[in-house]
């Protein structure tokens, strides 16, 4: 079943504008992405074959969506955890750490390109101290999921726990989410920036252990025109990210389970609502303080 949808969408997507890239290529990458995390996390394969195996998926990707293009600065990003915002990321931004990293090679550590977001959960239940919900992780971007791992057992040492990989169709990059508790996207499917693609969790080894806190923790990586991988520090566009509060808003992006809306607790007066429109996630204006400031200045005059 899966895989026919896999096909039926690739099908559609590739009539339109990929005279250069197959079904059968576009599938690799779509059936094999996995496959290779797997392999490099095994160690069956040298670093060298990997990277050669990620380029030329990369390639195809690119190919297949000729239109992505990466500007840092014109990049506009979905904050990912529902309710929140960059105040939520982890040491301002400094827990970013590029230098020794290498996607290709398990060997090198101490590296930590990502950013670590983290809700409140005294209680290590996954559960929002302030409203006692899960809180959804949104992808950030429009994009192909292409690959997710679902079945982390607690004690396995694997780090990333159930996570998921997303192809940016915008930026042609790719966006990594671990340690999520719940996935709620398949790999082959489409997603929009603001879509609900799982629950914050505590899966990986490490984000497990009781010394960690409840977090998301995100990646994402720039892909040169070699397929070649770069972190980003992406903390600029958290800063910026249009950000979900309410979950009444969300709802309509809610394809695979429903989430119950309840009335907010007092209690989260902390962060700042906005009022649930009815328009499409599309038309909400990312909350700026500039902006604000601008329109209550208009206001003003
Ligand atoms: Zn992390």
């Amino acid at each position: 079943m899966i895989k026919i949808f896999v096909f039926c969408f690739n099908f559609l997507l590739l009539q339109k504008d990929t005279s250069s890239v197959t079904h059968k290529q576009y599938l690799s990458v779509i059936n094999g992405y996995k496959q290779l995390l797997v392999d490099i996390r095994e160690y069956k394969l040298s670093p060298q074959q990997a990277r050669e195996r990620f380029q030329e998926m990369m390639i195809i990707l690119k190919k297949a969506h000729p239109t992505a293009r990466y500007d840092s600065t014109q990049v506009q990003i979905c904050f990912p955890l529902m309710g929140f915002d960059f105040r939520a990321v982890g040491g301002r931004g400094s827990g970013y750490i590029p230098r020794g990293y290498d996607l290709f090679d398990q060997t090198k550590k101490g590296s930590h390109p990502a950013h670590d977001i983290f809700m409140k959960d005294k209680d290590q239940d996954c559960r929002d101290d302030r409203t006692g919900d899960y809180v959804p992780v949104l992808s950030t971007s429009d994009g192909i999921v292409i690959a997710t791992e679902n079945g982390w057992q607690a004690g396995s040492e694997y780090r990333g726990g159930n996570y998921i990989w997303i192809y940016d169709t915008t930026t042609g990059g790719l966006w990594y989410y671990a340690h999520q508790r719940e996935i709620y996207v398949k790999t082959g499917q489409t997603v929009r920036a603001g879509q609900k693609i799982a629950l914050v969790g505590r899966t990986g080894f490490n984000a497990a252990m009781p010394r960690s806190d409840t977090h998301l923790h995100m990646t994402y990586l720039r892909i040169d025109e070699e397929g070649n991988p770069f972190p980003v520090n992406t903390y600029g566009w958290l800063k910026n990210a249009t950000t979900l509060l309410d979950p009444r808003i969300a709802i309509d992006l809610e394809p695979i389970s429903a989430i119950e809306v309840k009335k907010l607790p007092e209690n989260i007066k902390k962060m700042p609502l906005i009022e649930a429109p009815k328009v499409a996630y599309q038309a909400i204006v990312p909350l700026q303080e500039e902006e604000s400031k601008s329109r209550r200045r208009r206001n003003r005059q």
